[in-house]
C-alpha cells in the first residue's frame, strides 16, 4: 500500500534534537536509507523505504513526522505538491460562469492552496515539485476535463482573477489609507466602501485599522476589482455577526453576475451566501481531496453527517445533531449566578449591562457588533475590570479564557497542565479524559504554545479554561480560528461540560450555528448612542427572543432545515421572509 510521509516543517528543529526519528528508525537501522537529512538539514523520509511502524513519530520531541497509510486519493489526481515530504492536493475546484461556489472542510487541508492554483499565482506542479512551472504540461493534464479551459485562459493571461487573502493582518503594515488601498484597483471605490460600511472611517491609514476593519478593507478592493473570477478566502474573520452578513449579501450580489469562489467555516454565512460547494476531505497538513460540487444544502447537510455518499468517504466518527430549543423545565433552571445592573464608564465609552440570572447547566451566548460591550462586560465578570456603577457576584469563581491570545511562555501543553497537577483549582483528569479527546489536542500535546497556529493555540486556551474549578465560565470568541468542525466539536464539548458541572458560561461569539449548539440562552448587546459612544447589555433570553432581538435590527430571518434542524437564513424579500417579518418572528424554533 503506498504510504505518505510528511515532515511538518515549521515544527522540525534538526538542532534541537537528536535526530531521534533517524536513530530509531528501524529500515536505517537495517542499513536502508530510509530516513535521510536533506539539502536544508532536514530529514527526508524515503516513502518506498518507509515501513509504516510510526516509531519516528513517536520519538520526534516536536510531533513534527506524521505517516499515513491509507491514502485515499489516485495518485493521478495529485494536482499540486509541496516537496517531497510536503501536502498534497489532488483535484480542484470548477469555477462555473456565474455564481457562488463554496469550499468547506478542515485547516490545512488544501482550501487556500486551491484558490492559489485556480488564480495560477501557484501553477499546479501536478506532483512534480522538482520540475519549473509549465503550463504546457498542465494544459496537457487538464485536457479533456471542465479545468481545461479555465488554465488555457489562465496560462495565456486573459482571465482576471482577484483573491482576498486569508491572512488580512499583513495589510495593516501598509502606509495607505483604507481609500488608497481600494481605489488602488482602479475600480468602484466610493460605492463600495459605502457597502461594506467603511466610508466614514476610509481615511484613516491601515495600520490604525482594527482586524475587523482590516477585512472590510480588503473585502472592499476585492469587490472593487473589475475581474471574471473573485476567490474569497475566509471573508467572516474578525468581522461582528451584523458585517458578515452584509458582506455575504454583497457576495451574493457579486455572484449573480460573476464566479466567485468563497473559502469560509461559518455555517450559516456559506450556507446563505453559496449556491454550491465542494467539500475537501484529508489529512491536515499531509493530504486534500476536493469533492464533487454539492448542491448548497445537500452540501452543508453532507458535511454535518460526515458521509459523502458518492465518493463513499466518512470524514467524520460522529454525525452533528441540532436540536430545537424548547424552554427549560423549572427543575433545571436554577439560578446560580446572578449580577446586578453594571456600569462602566471609559473616556470614550460608557457601556451599561441590565441586571441578569444565569442558571445551573446553562450556557448562556453573547451576541452584538464589535464595539458594544461584550469583552468588557466579560471582564467585569471577570474581576479584571472593576465596574464604574455596580458590584459583581461576591463569591463566584470564574475561569477566563481571554478574546485575543498570546503564547508568551515556550511550555507545550502537557508541560502545562503537569506544572498545575498539584493545584485543587486545575482538574487534571478532566482535562486529560475529556478536554484532550473532545478538543483533538492529543497531536499538539508536545509542541510549544508558540509554534501553535491560531486554531490549535484556541483549543488549547479552551481546554485550559475549562479545566479550572469554577462555578462560571466565560469564553471570549473561542470560535476564532477554527474550522467548522472544530466549531461543532467545541460547542458540544461546552454544552455538555457546564450541563454535567451544573456550572454556568458566557460565551461571546458571532458563528450562529456555534451558538445554536452550544447555548440555551443569550444576551444581546447594541449600540447605545448614534456615535458608537455607548453599548447596552440584556438579557439572558430564551435563545428565540434573543435571537429575535438580535435580528430584528440586522433584518435577517432564519428558518429550520426540516432534516437536521440547523437554522438557516432566509432569501430576503421570499415568502417565508416576509411572512416571519410580518409576524417578528426571526429566529423559527423547529415545529
Ligand atoms: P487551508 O487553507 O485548507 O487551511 P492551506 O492550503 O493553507 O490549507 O495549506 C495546506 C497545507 O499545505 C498545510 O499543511 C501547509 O502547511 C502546506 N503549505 C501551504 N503553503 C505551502 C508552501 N508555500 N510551501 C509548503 N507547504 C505549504
Ligand atoms: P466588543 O467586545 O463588543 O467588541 P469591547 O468591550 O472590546 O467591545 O469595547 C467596547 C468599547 O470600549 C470600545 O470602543 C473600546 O475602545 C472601549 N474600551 C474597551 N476597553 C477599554 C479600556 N481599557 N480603556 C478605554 N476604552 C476601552
Ligand atoms: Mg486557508
Ligand atoms: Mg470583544
Amino acid at each position: 500500500m503506498p504510504r505518505i510521509a510528511i515532515l511538518l516543517n515549521d515544527r522540525c528543529h534538526p538542532k534541537e534534537c537528536q535526530w531521534e526519528c533517524q536513530a530509531y528508525c528501524p529500515p536505517v537501522r537495517m542499513g536502508q536509507e530510509c530516513i535521510v537529512e536533506g539539502p536544508v538539514g532536514k530529514p527526508i523520509i524515503s516513502e518506498t523505504l518507509c515501513i509504516g511502524c510510526g516509531i519516528c513519530v513517536h520519538k520526534c520531541p516536536f510531533d513534527a513526522i506524521k505517516i499515513l497509510n491509507t491514502p485515499e486519493a489516485d495518485p493521478a489526481e495529485i494536482v499540486h505538491r509541496y516537496g517531497y515530504n510536503g501536502f498534497r492536493m489532488y483535484r480542484l475546484p470548477i469555477p462555473p460562469t456565474r455564481g457562488v461556489t463554496g469550499l468547506l472542510g478542515p485547516n490545512g487541508t488544501g482550501k487556500s492552496t486551491a484558490l492559489r492554483l485556480l488564480a495560477g499565482t501557484t501553477v499546479p506542479n501536478l506532483g512534480d515539485y522538482d520540475a519549473s512551472p509549465d503550463w504546457a504540461k498542465v494544459l496537457a493534464h487538464f485536457r479533456g476535463t471542465a479545468l481545461h479551459a479555465h488554465f488555457e485562459q489562465v496560462a495565456r493571461g486573459t482571465l482576471r482573477t482577484v483573491l482576498k487573502p486569508q491572512y488580512v493582518d499583513a495589510i495593516g503594515e501598509e502606509t495607505a489609507s483604507a481609500r488608497e488601498y481600494v481605489a488602488a484597483v482602479g475600480g468602484r471605490t466610493e460605492p463600495t466602501l459605502e457597502a461594506v460600511g467603511l466610508a466614514a472611517r476610509a481615511d484613516r491609514p491601515l495600520s490604525e485599522l482594527s482586524g475587523g476593519e482590516l477585512q472590510l478593507a480588503a473585502i472592499a478592493r476585492t469587490l472593487a476589482s473589475d475581474a471574471d473570477l473573485y476567490l474569497v478566502d475566509e471573508p467572516s474573520s474578525y468581522l461582528d455577526i451584523v458585517h458578515r452578513l452584509e458582506v455575504a449579501r454583497l457576495i451574493r450580489r457579486l455572484g449573480e453576475t460573476k464566479s466567485v469562489i468563497v473559502v469560509e467555516h461559518d455555517l450559516a454565512l456559506l450556507d446563505y451566501l453559496a449556491d454550491q460547494a465542494h467539500l475537501i476531505y484529508g489529512e491536515p497538513a499531509a493530504f486534500g481531496v476536493i469533492s464533487h460540487p454539492l448542491p448548497m444544502r445537500a452540501a452543508i447537510n453532507t458535511f454535518l453527517t460526515g458521509y459523502l455518499k458518492d465518493e463513499n468517504v466518512r470524514f467524520r466518527a460522529e454525525g452533528v445533531r441540532f436540536v430545537a430549543h424548547p424552554p427549560k423545565p423549572a427543575a433545571r433552571t436554577t439560578p446560580l449566578v446572578s449580577f446586578p445592573e453594571l456600569t462602566k464608564e471609559f473616556p470614550n465609552f460608557r457601556l451599561s449591562v441590565g441586571a441578569g440570572e444565569l442558571a445551573k447547566g446553562q450556557t448562556v451566548g453573547v451576541v452584538g457588533p464589535n464595539a458594544t460591550g461584550k469583552t468588557t462586560f466579560v471582564r467585569l465578570l471577570a474581576g479584571v475590570e472593576a465596574p464604574t456603577v455596580g458590584t459583581p457576584p461576591p463569591g463566584v469563581t470564574v475561569s477566563y479564557k481571554p478574546q485575543y491570545l498570546r503564547a508568551n511562555q515556550p511550555a507545550s501543553l502537557r508541560e502545562r497542565s503537569a506544572a498545575l497537577a498539584g493545584d485543587p483549582t486545575f482538574d487534571g483528569r478532566l482535562f486529560e479524559r475529556e478536554l484532550v479527546p473532545g478538543l483533538h489536542l492529543e497531536e499538539i500535546l508536545d509542541v510549544a504554545l508558540p509554534d501553535l497556529s491560531g486554531g490549535e493555540l484556541q483549543r488549547a486556551a479552551v481546554a485550559l479554561a475549562l479545566a479550572r474549578v469554577a462555578t462560571l465560565y466565560l469564553l471570549d470568541e473561542p470560535s476564532a480560528y477554527l474550522d467548522a468542525d472544530e466549531r461543532m466539536a467545541m460547542a458540544r464539548l461546552v454544552r455538555r461540560q457546564v450541563e454535567r458541572q451544573a456550572v454556568s458560561a458566557l460565551v461571546v461569539d458571532h458563528d450562529v450555528y456555534f451558538l445554536d449548539l452550544a447555548c440555551d440562552e443569550l444576551m444581546v448587546f447594541r449600540s447605545d448612542a448614534p456615535d458608537g459612544s455607548a453599548g447596552r447589555g440584556d438579557g439572558p433570553f430564551p435563545m428565540r427572543e434573543g435571537m429575535n432581538r438580535l435580528l430584528a435590527d440586522i433584518g435577517v430571518t432564519f428558518r429550520r432545515d426540516a432534516e437536521t434542524l440547523r437554522p438557516r437564513i432566509n432569501r430576503e424579500g421570499s415568502a417565508l421572509d416576509r411572512e416571519q417579518k410580518a409576524q417578528r418572528e426571526y429566529y423559527y424554533e423547529a415545529a
